[in-house]
């Protein structure tokens, strides 16, 4: 498992990868940002972390799932490295973006990697700046998708950049960079993101992103497809 936290008012960030008997990841990438000198911490060394810092650990058959085992299978048949969401079920990466009464601006993501990932491959989600980011001064991004696209177009960071240094809205970056740039890349995916006016943007060049949002004084609403 992989996940990130980061924190848009201090640039704080904690990520976490290669673990595998923590309950809860970005719990843990909480802790590595408020409890280490560290951003990043992997493998052995960060279920440690976790375990000094006395955070729940269980068991490989904790996280057994047969829908993902029976996924996973398919894809080791076929020799392929596959999105979980390109298959027929969209459960996988999951995301989160805030703004806080306060103006600040947060971003987490959470996942297990692509399907018959291997040899320690390390995707987009824990690596600030490309799955996951978060300025007060611009938005918080949180991405899903093929991370080999997403490392190599810093996407979550290039988001807040457009904003930045080009003045782009939210709309604007997101819409750049997913519907133009990934999809030159060949990059399938999307990304949820909200700027510091509370404005949600839900981005994606694929069929469909489960994803959700609420607004000030608005009822919760979700949507799968386009
Ligand atoms: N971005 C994740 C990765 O490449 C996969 C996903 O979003 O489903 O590890």
């Amino acid at each position: 498992m992989e996940a990130a936290i980061m924190t848009g008012h201090d640039l704080q960030a904690g990520t976490v990868t290669g673990v595998r008997s923590v309950r809860n990841p970005v719990t843990l990438a909480r802790h590595v940002m408020h409890h280490s000198d560290f951003v990043m911490m992997s493998g052995e060394g960060a279920e440690e972390f976790a375990s000094r810092q006395g955070l729940p650990l269980e068991p490989d058959e904790y996280f057994f799932s047969q829908l993902r085992h029976d996924q996973w299978q398919r894809a080791l048949k076929r020799d392929q490295v596959t999105l979980d969401h390109s298959d027929d079920k969209k459960f996988g990466t999951v995301g989160a973006v805030a703004l806080d009464s306060q103006g600040n601006l947060a971003a987490a993501t959470s996942t297990g990697g692509l399907t018959n990932k291997k040899y320690g491959r390390i995707g987009d989600s824990p690596v600030i700046g490309a799955g996951t980011y978060a300025n007060n001064a611009t938005c918080a991004v949180s991405c899903t998708g093929y991370g080999e696209y997403f490392l190599r177009a810093l996407v979550a960071h290039d988001i807040s950049s457009l904003m930045e240094y080009k003045g782009l809205t939210l709309q604007q970056a997101c819409d750049a960079v997913v519907q133009h740039k990934l999809v030159e890349m060949g990059a399938e995916g999307g990304l949820i993101a909200v700027d510091k006016t509370g404005m949600p943007v839900l981005s994606f060049n694929s069929d469909g992103m489960y994803r959700g949002w609420v607004r000030k004084g608005e009822e919760p609403s979700v949507a799968m497809f386009k």
